[in-house]
């Protein structure tokens, strides 16, 4: 099964990366609740270790439960190879390091998520990778000319959070490969449902799937895939081309470079043996097998949330207590143009509106929701409400929270699968209360 890509999403979402042969005949995958693995003989235990050979040995590196998760979500975007990862911001935060160690600058889009802005601005710094931010990503001439000589990647969000601008993909990647540097985009809003960013010449594609991808709030994971097209030996990123102790042994004729052992796996490679191995943010097996759930219903789910996210935006438009809706999704959207270009099946689910009235209004309208969650997630089965600029986006300065349009009277829904027409009537009546 893992074999045939020409299959279909649908297809891919159920069956790719397993082969019940391989596992008793299992129609579930099976959670390999285990350690370590046994080496067999002291020939294959030197081939395993030294990378020579592919198999598993200890599952802070690998585990089967959740290598059948990392080749279906290399399959459903199109990848050459994949790594899942113990959360979002372990998928993000690895990348980073994995194009930037030792130094350099990333060129970032200002208005992401809050927590990986944060990290960029004040955390990564102090390991001597720098990041230029840019406020409006799809201004070109901007991003081209906050590239440097030490300039490793550009990061962007496809769909941001929450304001739901989109990233005009392909340019971006175009741009960057003219410059000999990947393109990496945070993928978690559209999910591959909605949006294949590799299709669109993106290198490298990081998801937090605590989101939609697993759907229903109870897991918290990242996943990170290659592309495959980069080539990492192209001069700027001597951590591919060095010899490896690890890929070899102590006589320096044995060792080998990422590139040299793993080709246009090398990327995927050096996180699972650098830094599952030695940082060791892992995902367990058992929440391997709980992405694996989620993902077989991803299409059906994400298809009625944007398809209520949608009735639900054009309700809050026509009401009088909301300042603006910040939705791309909207045919009257300034981006609807570049959203029909990439999201035919929609922008996603979540989305945010301002409140015309004052901070305390807006906060009474998170008190009086009856349906809504009030918490810090988005993606779920259940519809969640929150007001980003207080928590999760407060680690923001307020400079760039004004340029992205992120004030505190700012809600964002996260829209579930409950029935669209209780979750109007919930909004309805919290409003009012908000204005009574
Ligand atoms: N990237 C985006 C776009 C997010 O929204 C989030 C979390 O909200 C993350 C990354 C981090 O994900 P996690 O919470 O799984 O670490």
């Amino acid at each position: 099964m893992a074999e045939k890509k020409q299959e279909k999403f649908d297809t891919l979402k159920i069956h790719a990366g397993y082969d019940p042969k391989e596992h008793n005949y299992a129609s579930s995958v099976p959670i390999y609740q285990t350690v370590a693995f046994g080496f067999g003989d002291s020939g294959r235990a030197d081939r395993l270790v030294n990378f020579k050979e592919k198999g598993f040995s200890y599952t802070r590196m690998g585990n089967p439960t959740t290598a059948v998760l990392e080749r279906r979500i290399a399959d459903l975007d199109g990848g050459a190879d994949a790594v899942a990862v113990g959360s979002g911001m372990a998928a993000v935060s690895y990348t980073i390091l994995n194009l930037a160690e030792g130094g350099g600058r990333i060129v970032a889009a200002a208005n992401i998520y809050g927590s990986s802005f944060d990290e960029f601005r004040t955390l990564f710094p102090k390991y001597g990778i720098h990041f230029d931010f840019i406020d409006d990503i799809n201004d070109f001439d901007q991003v081209e000319s906050a590239i440097k000589e030490d300039t490793k990647a550009i990061f962007v969000e496809s769909v941001t959070n929450p304001t739901t601008a989109v990233t005009d993909v392909a340019a971006l990647a175009q741009l960057a490969h003219r410059h000999g540097i990947p393109l990496v985009v945070d993928n978690t809003f559209p999910t591959p449902y909605l949006f294949n960013p590799i299709r669109y010449g993106t290198d490298i594609v990081v998801y937090s799937s605590t989101k939609g991808i697993s759907g229903h709030g109870e897991v918290i994971s990242g996943l990170i895939v290659d592309a495959g097209n980069f080539d990492f030996s192209n001069g700027r990123f001597k951590q591919f081309e060095e010899k490896e102790f690890v890929l070899g042994s102590e006589e320096e004729h044995e060792q080998r470079s990422f590139v040299e052992a793993f080709g246009n796996k090398a990327f995927i490679a050096r996180i699972r043996i650098k830094y599952l191995r030695l940082f060791g943010a892992v995902l367990s097996p058992f929440e391997s097998y709980l992405v694996l759930l989620g993902i077989e219903t991803l299409s059906e789910r994400l298809a009625k949330q944007v398809a209520s996210a949608k009735k639900i935006a054009e309700f809050l438009a026509i009401t009088p207590h909301v300042k603006a809706v910040q939705y791309s999704g909207l045919s009257d959207h300034p981006q609807h143009e570049l959203v029909r270009k990439y999201f035919p099946r929609g922008v996603g689910a979540i989305f945010a509106f301002e409140v015309n009235g004052t901070e305390e209004q807006a906060k009474k309208i998170l008190d009086s929701v009856k349906i809504f969650s009030y918490l810090p997630n988005v993606g779920d089965a259940r519809s969640l409400i929150v007001n980003p600029g207080r928590t999760t986006h407060r680690e923001i300065p307020s400079v760039n929270k004004k340029q992205s349009g992120l004030s505190n009277t700012v809600i964002r829904l996260s829209i579930g699968l409950e029935d669209v027409d209780d979750l109007i009537g919930d909004l309805d009546q919290a409003i009012h209360k908000a204005f009574e």
